[in-house]
């Protein structure tokens, strides 16, 4: 049985005062019985990590951050270490974001370099997978995502894929209020799952947790969330009210 993610991708939004507020507000509002059934994951700007280990300690809630360096330590400016992480007490950190991929030019490769100090350094990895709407136009999705799917997770073990969750988030359907219709959702889940037993075996796939992530709120989560093969979600904009965050943890239980 695969308990249920719902992981809140903050961005580059919220100065450190509105971090905490939207950090306490959701300690004070969720309920003990849902973060209990449903793993509830913040990951804020760098800025306010500290604050959620201060924030967030003693519930059920863990943080992580949305990014890291895939060395060790040194001349890197401007960059964050899963050790520092790690330090501050994250759970998790979001891998191979789009909008990295995009904006950044991060490819499969420096991902999988990624993902492979994370879980060295004892982060769990939230790795981002997913299609163009130009590929999903050209047919080229399934093979698009397998190969993300394949080339991220390259040189880790079975036995590390207990830590890793995979996200799926079709990139046209990420902060466009467009989202994946829950049977296209379904259908990749299941490719996922495909990749997973071809690069490992039916153990690995059947308890890999998959979420989904493009423009779930609080209106469609429930049918998405009801398919069988999507563990949780990751979510963006909805992320960012309280309310409308909590509804999706809700609707995953
Ligand atoms: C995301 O950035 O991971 C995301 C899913 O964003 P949104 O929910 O805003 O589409």
């Amino acid at each position: 049985m695969r308990k249920k993610i719902v992981a809140g991708n903050w961005k580059m939004n919220k100065t450190f005062e509105e971090s905490k507020a939207l950090m306490n507000e959701l300690k004070e509002k969720l309920g003990k019985e849902t973060s209990e059934k449903v793993e509830t994951v913040v990951c804020p700007p760098f800025l306010c990590v500290p604050s959620a280990n201060e924030i967030f300690q003693g519930t059920n809630i863990r943080f992580g951050g949305q990014n890291i360096h895939f060395k060790d330590d040194g001349a890197y400016t401007g960059e964050i270490s899963a050790s520092m992480l790690k330090a501050i007490g994250c759970d998790y950190v979001i891998l191979g974001h789009s909008e990295r991929r995009q904006y950044f030019h991060e490819t499969n490769h420096l991902i999988n370099f990624k993902v492979l100090k994370a879980l060295e350094k004892g982060l769990k990895p939230i790795l981002c997978v997913g299609e163009t709407l130009e590929q999903r136009e050209q047919g080229v999705e399934k093979k698009i995502v397998d190969e993300q799917v394949t080339l991220c997770l390259k040189d880790v073990c079975a036995a590390d894929m207990e830590n890793v969750v995979i996200a799926y988030e079709p990139v046209w359907a990420i902060g466009t209020g467009k989202t994946a219709t829950p049977e296209q959702a379904e259908e990749m889940h299941v490719g996922i799952r495909k990749s997973l037993e071809n690069l490992y075996n039916a153990t690995v796939a059947g308890r890999t947790r998959i979420l989904y992530g493009g423009s779930m709120n609080d209106k469609n989560a429930k049918d998405l969330l009801g398919k069988n093969n999507i563990d949780g979600g990751l979510i963006g904009g909805a992320a960012l009210k309280a309310d409308s965050f909590i509804a999706i943890i809700e609707a995953a239980v």
